[in-house]
């Protein structure tokens, strides 16, 4: 894909290893949510593709909803104030919920999150990411379906931006600028 100049994409996980790891995500939910009524909440937008992938790898009739909060600070760095910017559609109250998020990073974003579908009534919550970086956790969040672990870099596509760039790469992968 063209990149914007002075800017290069490395590969980082190929995308028929996240497909892979998907189908056994999916698998495993399956198995853990049997004769239960799921949902599944995307965090916008950067879990769009991953939600995609992950609801057809779920067999099981699950619910689809989806919230966007923003944190203030940079483009590329969580300061823990998070802001809801899209609540949910429907009410969790009395739902298993599985919160679906590309990317765990300091974790104060679905720190955030949890608690607040905790206090919405939820019967249960869970947290999905595609990528965790552990190395760079400031808050515990019980992280219980994990895709892959990743080092502590900017990755993008798979449904990750930068500045709403490459989005649309099937692989994870790192930017390096030149
Ligand atoms: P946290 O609150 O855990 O620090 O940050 C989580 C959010 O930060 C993710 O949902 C994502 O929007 C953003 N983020 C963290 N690391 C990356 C990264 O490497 N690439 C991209 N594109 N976004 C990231």
């Amino acid at each position: 894909m063209q990149t914007a100049q002075g800017e290069r994409l490395e590969v980082l996980l190929p995308a028929r290893e996240i497909h892979a790891r998907v189908q056994r995500l999916g698998q495993r939910i399956t198995h853990d949510y049997e004769n239960k009524e799921l949902v599944l909440i995307g965090i916008l937008k950067g879990s769009f593709i991953f939600i995609a992938d992950l609801a057809r790898a779920i067999d099981l009739p699950v619910h689809v909803d989806f919230m966007a909060v923003s944190s203030y600070g940079s483009s590329t760095k969580s300061s823990g104030v998070v802001r809801i910017v899209k609540d949910l559609d429907n009410s969790v109250e009395g739902r298993h919920v599985l919160v679906v998020e590309d990317i765990v990073d300091t974790g104060l974003t679905l720190n955030y999150i949890y608690g607040h579908l905790k206090a919405r009534g939820a019967m249960s919550v869970k947290i999905c990411t595609l990528l965790d970086k552990v190395s760079r956790r400031q808050v515990a969040v019980p992280v219980h379906y994990k895709g892959f672990d990743i080092p502590d870099a900017f990755v993008v596509g798979y449904g990750l931006d930068v500045e709403e760039r490459y989005r649309n790469v099937a692989d994870v992968c790192q930017v390096v600028r030149d």
